[in-house]
């Protein structure tokens, strides 16, 4: 996506989340008086590489796809970041997911650096031998990025269990040993973590539950409406249910549905499962326009789809909720959060958030270095408590500089960032 700025409403959002990134980057900079110096590494990826990928199709033509990887930094260790296929993929939004990615690894306490990889396609209209001859020529380009103590990557929208595993069989078979480190998100019985496919909703509902505590709501007299059905969404969803909350408001990208006694979140995964992954056609509620999931009369919304969802264009001022628990990355743009800001919304930034799945992500690469790996119950009371221990601190900060969560979760990732890049050193 190129530099791009839609007008309206009397404010303008930039639909770019590169920027989107750097003008968070800039105000948390300029509150902690970064060093000139660090700001000026802190602000650009370290790395970028764009390669071109030809597929051989079903149909016997070829097909040249685009693919990317941008590493963020390395400051506090290996870089690690999703693996992203979607129309939309581009390089503004892969370097600004890679930048989330080290402030995120940074907030949860993991000694990761970050990064992010994206290719861009169409999942939905390839076939499974066209995705898998994608992911691993992917994989063969990016053989000398990848590594277990270099850049681990994992999944993100539209690639889950299945391409980890197809990752983890390609390098392994270039580098000659089994190498289940390489990824995490990987089917259990390649070395993947019990807890792993819930832990970022999981962590989401966690974080949203905290943020009740400081604001004094309680969870079993409020409602919430959540964008997206894929793997954060729907999780989410079914942890608020679990926890008392009352879901009334569900959508992907192909349906959005309103039921005020609340939706049967369980039925709500169950017709996905069996209708090719999409919520068209769900009966357990009435079905609203996919825009006013977001904006309905309820106390907690998590947008959990994708990138600027939330802007100051179209729909900030009509946001009726008290709290927005952010799952996907970048859902909210920079003015959109000056009138939600205004307006008294709190709001869990992504880069705290959606953590619990790099948290987990970090437990599974553990697992796979120690060769010992822990139940569920331990997985998921240790990511629990890093969600809880990551929310304090992040709630602190923005206490002591008086400062929204969001600006707060960049300080305080910047200041730890900042430790690494000084005492590590440069020439
Ligand atoms: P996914 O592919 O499993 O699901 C994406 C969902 O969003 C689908 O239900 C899709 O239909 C829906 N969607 C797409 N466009 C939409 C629209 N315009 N309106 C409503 N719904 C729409 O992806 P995911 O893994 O759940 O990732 C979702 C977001 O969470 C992304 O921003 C991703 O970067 C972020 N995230 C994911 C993880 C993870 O562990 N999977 C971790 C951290 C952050």
């Amino acid at each position: 996506m190129n530099k791009t700025t839609k007008k309206g409403n009397n404010a303008t959002d930039s639909i770019n989340p590169f920027e989107e990134m750097i003008a968070r980057l800039n105000m948390a900079a300029s509150i902690v008086k970064l060093d000139k110096d660090v700001y000026e590494i802190i602000k650009s990826p370290e790395k970028q590489i764009h390669v071109s990928l030809p597929i051989k199709m079903d149909n016997g033509s070829t097909v040249v796809f685009e693919g990317h990887r941008v590493i963020h930094s390395t400051a506090l260790g290996p870089s690690k970041g999703g693996i992203r296929y979607s129309m939309d993929v581009n390089t503004d939004e892969v370097k600004a997911l890679a930048a989330w990615m080290a402030f995120k690894c940074a907030i949860a306490d993991i000694p990761y650096g970050g990064a992010k990889g994206g290719i861009k396609c169409d999942p939905r209209s390839m076939s499974k031998g066209e995705l898998e001859r994608l992911t691993r020529t992917y994989t063969a380009a990016m053989a000398d990025i990848f590594g277990v103590d270099k850049d681990i990557p994992a999944p993100d929208m539209n690639t889950g269990q299945q391409e980890m595993a197809w990752i983890v069989d390609e390098f392994s078979k270039i580098s000659g040993a089994f190498t289940p480190g390489i990824v995490t998100g990987k089917p259990l019985h390649l070395g993947g973590s019990l807890g792993r496919v819930e832990a970022t909703g999981r962590g989401v509902v966690v974080s949203a539950l905290q943020a009740m505590e400081k604001l004094g709501m309680d969870p079993t007299k409020c409602t919430a409406a959540v964008q997206g059905f894929g793997n954060v969404g729907s999780i989410t969803a079914m942890h608020f249910v679990k926890h008392g909350v009352k879901v009334v408001g569900i959508s992907d990208h192909t349906a959005a549905f309103y039921n005020e006694k609340g939706i049967d979140i369980q039925k709500a995964i169950a017709y996905r499962d069996k209708n090719k992954g999409v919520l068209k056609g769900f009966k357990g509620g009435t079905l609203i326009k996919n825009e006013e999931v977001l904006t309905l009369k309820v106390d907690v919304i998590a947008p959990c789809a994708m990138e600027d969802q939330i802007t100051a264009r179209t729909n900030a001022h009509k946001i009726k909720a008290k709290l927005i628990v952010e799952g996907a990355n970048g859902p909210t743009t920079a003015n959109a959060d000056k009138i939600l800001n205004d307006k008294g919304v709190t709001i869990v930034p992504d880069i705290l958030a959606n953590g619990g799945g790099v948290t987990v992500s970090y437990f599974e690469w553990v697992q796979n270095r120690t060769g010992y790996y822990y139940s569920e119950d331990e997985i998921n009371k240790r990511a629990d408590n890093w969600m809880k221990k990551a929310f304090e601190n992040v709630w602190q900060t923005s206490v002591k500089y008086k400062v929204s969560m969001r600006i707060a979760a960049y300080i305080f990732a910047l200041e730890k960032i900042e430790k690494g890049i000084k005492s590590r050193g440069s020439y």
